[in-house]
């Protein structure tokens, strides 16, 4: 599955603000953004004044970075989140919080949503007991999401969920023991 090969933090710094793509490092001061908090290439420093429409488009961009989406799989969210009742943007959100890799992220056990898409393409994630490694599987309410009982040893899994209580989990998902 094609995905963006860009260094992480180039993306906080061409939105110039902390994206928090890279787990704990971004809490640390070897953070891109505490370094050089400045858009990447030789006009990154320089004045930039944005025309409605390049605000617009640097806002899209954040959530499509966000999320790690690439933009024809943005636009399809869109699409669809259009079609549906009620305010666009909040049920494009809304189906974005439920792809798979961004609910193991919110449940602690990845330490960012890249983590938890690998995690579920490496076969570590089950849903309601079977083992599901497509990252954009939407999770639809009373669905069980889990580490297989093998990985849960996996260093990384553990270190993610020692760190679960720092970042908590919305109030929309329940942990389980
Ligand atoms: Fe962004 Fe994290 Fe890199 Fe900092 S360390 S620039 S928050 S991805």
């Amino acid at each position: 599955m094609a995905r963006n090969r860009d260094p992480q933090c180039r993306h906080c710094r061409r939105e110039n603000m902390k994206l928090f793509l890279k787990g704990e490092r971004c809490y640390t001061e070897k953070c891109a953004m505490e370094r050089r908090p400045y858009p990447p290439g030789q006009a990154g420093q320089g004045r930039h004044k944005f025309s409605e429409y390049g605000i617009q488009l640097r806002e899209k961009q954040k959530v499509r970075r966000i999320y790690g989406v690439l933009e024809r799989q943005f636009h399809h969210y869109y699409t669809e989140a259009s079609r549906e009742k009620g305010i666009t943007g909040e049920s494009l959100l809304r189906a974005l919080e439920r792809r798979l890799d961004n609910v193991v992220y919110r449940m602690g056990f990845a330490a960012s949503r890249a983590e938890g898409r690998q995690l579920g393409r490496h076969g570590h994630i089950q849903v309601n007991g079977k083992r599901t490694n497509i990252p954009s599987f939407l999770v639809k309410p009373g669905m069980t999401i889990a580490v297989k009982e093998k990985s849960r040893t996996v260093g990384r899994v553990m270190e993610a969920v020692e760190n679960v209580e720092k970042r908590g989990v919305p109030t929309w998902l329940e942990l389980g023991s």
